[in-house]
């Protein structure tokens, strides 16, 4: 639901098929050009992040869906290949856990840590990323990507739980054409 000033919160709690869909391809593609090929264990980690790491999803959890058919050697060399290639995000947290998240133009959003109980949930906002583009006009630089990740206690009205996750298609954050 959206708060009247382009701040969207909430939990991920569906795939979005068409995203997958687009970043898988993209995602296929850009490991070939990288001239590896696109063998079974990297089919297994790409589409298993297109459909469960559209927000952050741990390390353990993928090492843990891909057992025992993958070794975590290989899947932690195709999750650098794919940080290398720009396809993903690593996020490391203070409780010591990597969390990966794919990186789409259209699945642009900011997290909320909740440091008591380390719950991360997803929101968008359209004066942040506003601001943020204003500062980099600022600056006088053309950025490629940003992250905003802000750690603190929920208070007892804050919404971010109730919320179901949705996109504003407003706040699209498309940054300079790759
Ligand atoms: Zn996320
Ligand atoms: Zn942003």
């Amino acid at each position: 639901m959206g708060l009247g000033s382009g701040l969207v919160l909430g939990t991920m709690v569906t795939v979005d098929e068409q995203l997958r869909a687009r970043w898988q391809a993209r995602a296929s593609e850009r490991v070939a050009d990288a001239g590896h090929r696109t063998g079974a264990a990297r089919r297994a980690v790409i589409d298993l992040l297109a459909r469960e790491g559209q927000c952050l999803i741990d390390a353990q959890q993928i090492m843990a869906e891909l057992r025992p058919r993958r070794s975590p050697a290989s899947v932690y060399r195709i999750l650098h290949e794919l940080l290398t290639l720009g396809l993903i995000n690593r996020f490391d947290s203070r409780d010591g856990i990597a969390r990966y998240e794919i990186v789409d133009p259209g699945n642009h959003h900011h997290h909320f840590v909740d440091e008591q109980t380390g719950d991360v949930h997803p929101f968008t906002d359209a004066r942040l990323d506003q601001a943020v583009r204003e500062t980099a006009e600022r600056l006088g630089v053309t950025i490629s990507c940003h992250e905003v990740t802000l750690r603190g206690l929920e208070q007892p009205q804050s919404r971010l739980m109730a919320q179901q996750w949705r996109r504003d298609p407003e706040i699209v954050f498309v940054p300079g054409a790759r």
